[in-house]
């Protein structure tokens, strides 16, 4: 019945009339003229050729299933001989489908490595498989392995930092839940266990669960999501082993402290508290039930099916002294725990006909004043109150119960953000604590997964977002990356933009809309749309944005007096935050800010941290030879065994993979950087622009020499090119 049939729109036709279906046993037996043919759900199926007539084609998806499809609808398949390659440029007819058949084969069969060209391709088992542990390390090492691994790639960053003295990196990719933190611990315990030996190695992998613990949270896409973006570079001494580490994170998710959808939980820290202190630290802290913080109610949600938050508690506890924490630290950051969540619970009620309103004097409000070391009273003001510059004279203003409530979520995500930061910066003390260095480092980057655009706006413009990998024009829309440029020549990025808005007093999400279709018209990566919306060309495909929000999330409204609050406190750390913060708040051009803006309060720009570490990445990554990993979901319900082709084809084509496949096999075998093409061709120019990015410097040497545009591919980081390019190049420079 063809009403049912996904095959609808074709006929249907009685498997026993059909011609050609007599060598119904070689149907099975033997692969030969098999196509594919796109399913109108999408999905792509193995049919055989039948018979083709004119421009109509007889496929049989099974016995009992023939159709008859324009030829053209047909992409020819691989010969089985193909099936499961390690390489996806092995493939002799190279598609969507032959791409997304030849990962589920391998896929099916435990096999979530695969390469694509230079890119190893990881697909998310959702179980344990036996690929990892000692004896797969072993044979790694040895060479006695060569199938595609994380292990492999890990050998051969240290292969190539010793050989060509050059500092590696590994650069994880993927959606929320694909598995790349995952990855990212399986080549760290390989660098630890090829390359250690001094104990440091140990602490390295131990900076797992805490980092895990106070930046990971249940979300809708993962039990385990990392909610901030993590570069954790690992040294080696001269004889190649680890001699210690430095972790640098970014843009830890602030807004889940305080706010939570259903079904969602805040960080792993707070219910590994709560499940976990023992009955001493319970009384000193006043710490509750989890049910009983009303930060962690609204989701409604307080554990994770499989996992015990008192256990973890201990595994992080351990952790932390083996990273030298001291237990006197350690009781220092459970308080700011507790005071976090104490805050959530303090409540506000009215005092004049002004609808201004202070903090109740209860449970909550004392026993958060009493955890970070002030007075019920001091905080009270905090809490109420804010500091105005008008005219050089300053004004306490006081607080309507939304800015009263703001003030406080902003004081909790200052207080947990800070905290984060702070346990950063003891792990890395302790993992570079008197160790001698060569130099020689492999990093390993693991940037947070972007979900829906609301989600990741919630603290700034989601940096993974930005493909750091690719795409000089892109990253030039988000910020000018060039510091040669004086600032008058300096073309306005996006969130340079966002910055300005942010501190004009009248900015508005749709002025802010309004400013960027005006300055960035002219880049190819940016279109502007109706109303409040752009859209961003990324490498991958365009995003379209929209812009409501964006002013009110890029302000921090942690106000001066919560600042001062902090940093009269008696305990150590909120006073450590405090200075912070101010040292943040120094920087000249938040002082410029105040100045243009007559801002009246802090308004440390999520921005201008963000572009501050953006440009770091870049700096840092642009030095070393990168090796790339794409961690896949296979599907969406955390389940192992379902491949959803849909969804797989979606993140290959989202993250080039498909790409890369097929530039790496259509014949351009000379490959040079951006970088290092725009610096050894770039002076030939004849109108030289030394501060040119170097994409752009390439581009122009390429057409000034007349490249035809099918002798080369601009790819990821590289140039390609076919045979013979290069050496026109070197002759004209050679003769210059
Ligand atoms: P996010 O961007 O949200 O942080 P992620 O890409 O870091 O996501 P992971 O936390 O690494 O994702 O992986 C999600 C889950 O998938 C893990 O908790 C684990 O259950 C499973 N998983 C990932 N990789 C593997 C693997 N190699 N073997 C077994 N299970 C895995
Ligand atoms: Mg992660």
């Amino acid at each position: 019945d063809d009403g049912d049939s996904p095959y609808a729109h074709s006929p249907s036709v009685d498997i026993k009339d059909s011609r050609g279906w007599d060598d119904v046993s070689v149907y099975n037996a033997k692969k030969k003229n098999y196509a594919w043919f796109q399913a109108p759900d999408g999905n792509w199926e193995l049919a055989k050729i039948l018979s083709v007539s004119g421009t109509e084609s007889l496929i049989a998806f099974s016995e009992t299933k023939v159709v008859k499809v324009q030829s053209a609808c047909l992409l020819p398949a691989n010969p089985e001989i193909l099936d499961g390659i390690d390489d996806l440029i092995q493939l002799s007819y190279l598609s969507e489908p032959s791409v997304l058949y030849n990962l589920q084969y391998r896929y099916d069969r435990d096999m979530i490595y695969s390469k694509a060209g230079p890119v190893l391709v990881a697909i998310n088992p959702f179980k344990t498989i036996p690929l990892y542990g000692d004896d797969y390390i072993e044979a790694y090492k040895r060479k006695k392995k060569d199938s595609p691994h994380v292990y492999a790639i890990a050998d051969t960053a240290i292969r190539e930092m010793i050989r060509d003295e050059v500092n590696q990196s590994i650069v994880i990719s993927g959606e929320s839940g694909a598995g790349k933190t995952e990855t990212a611990k399986i080549a760290m315990q390989y660098l630890a266990a090829v390359r250690g030996g001094t104990g440091i190695e140990y602490e390295i992998l131990k900076t797992n669960p805490i980092l895990e613990g106070f930046g990971n949270a249940k979300t809708a896409r993962n039990d385990n999501s990392s909610r901030f973006g993590k570069l954790i570079e690992i040294h080696f001494s001269e004889i190649g082993r680890i001699s210690g580490a430095s972790i640098q994170t970014f843009l830890l998710e602030k807004s889940r402290v305080v706010q939570c959808t259903e079904g969602e939980r805040s960080y792993h820290s707070f219910y590994q508290l709560c499940a976990g202190a023992p009955p001493s630290l319970r009384e000193k802290l006043n710490l509750k039930s989890v049910h009983e913080y009303k930060y962690l109610q609204q989701s409604n949600c307080y554990t994770i099916p499989g996992i015990n938050d008192a256990e973890e508690f201990g595994i992080v506890v351990e952790a932390l002294d083996i990273v030298h924490v001291s237990k006197e630290d350690q009781e220092n950051v459970f308080a700011m725990i507790a005071a976090v969540l104490w805050l959530g619970n303090v409540t506000f009620s009215t005092v004049d006909d002004n609808n201004h309103v202070e903090p109740v004097i209860d449970e909550a409000l004392q026993t958060v004043a009493k955890l970070l070391g002030c007075e019920a009273e001091q905080l009270q003001i905090a809490l109420s109150t804010k500091k105005m510059t008008i005219s050089g004279e300053n004004i306490i203003q006081k607080l309507t119960l939304t800015q009263a409530s703001d003030s406080r979520d902003a004081l909790a995500k200052s207080i947990y953000s800070c905290l984060f930061d702070w346990l950063v910066e003891q792990i890395n003390k302790s993992l570079s604590a008197g160790k001698r260095q060569s130099g020689r480092s492999i990093s390993i980057l693991d940037i947070y997964g972007f979900e829906s655009f609301d989600e990741y706006i919630q603290d700034g413009i989601d940096w993974a977002k930005v493909d750091f990998e690719d795409n000089q024009a892109c990253l030039s829309l988000f910020e000018k990356l060039n510091p040669n440029l004086r600032s008058s020549q300096k073309p306005l990025g996006l969130l340079t933009l966002l910055d300005e808005e942010t501190t004009f007093p009248n900015g508005t999400d749709m002025s802010f809309a309004n400013k960027l279709k005006q300055h960035l018209n002219s880049n190819p990566c940016f279109k502007g749309e109706r109303g409040k919306a752009f859209t961003v060309r990324h490498y991958a495909g365009d995003v379209t944005y929209d812009t409501t929000g964006f002013l009110e999330k890029n302000r921090d409204l942690l106000h001066l007096v919560s600042i001062q609050l902090l940093s009269s406190c008696k305990c150590k750390l909120p006073r450590i935050f405090a200075s912070n913060m101010l040292s943040l708040s120094e920087k000249p051009a938040v002082v410029s800010i105040n100045k243009s803006g007559g801002a009246d309060s802090q308004k440390l720009s999520v921005m201008l941290k963000f572009k501050g570490q953006l440009f770091q990445l870049m700096q840092r990554l642009g030095k070393t030879s990168s090796h790339f990993i794409r961690c896949i979901k296979p599907n969406n319900s955390h389940s192992p065994g379902i491949y959803n082709q849909q969804l797989v084809l979606q993140q290959l084509k989202c993250c080039g993979v498909l790409e890369v496949v097929r530039i790496s096999r259509s014949g351009y075998p000379t490959r040079m950087t951006h970088q290092k093409f725009a610096r050894r061709y770039g002076f030939l120019l004849f109108d030289h622009v030394a501060s040119q990015d170097p994409l752009t410097a390439s581009v122009a040497i390429l057409q000034q020499f007349g490249i035809l545009p099918e002798m080369y591919q601009v790819g990821y980081t590289k140039l390609f090119f076919r045979t013979g390019q290069i050496g026109k190049l070197e002759d004209t420079r050679n003769s210059t």
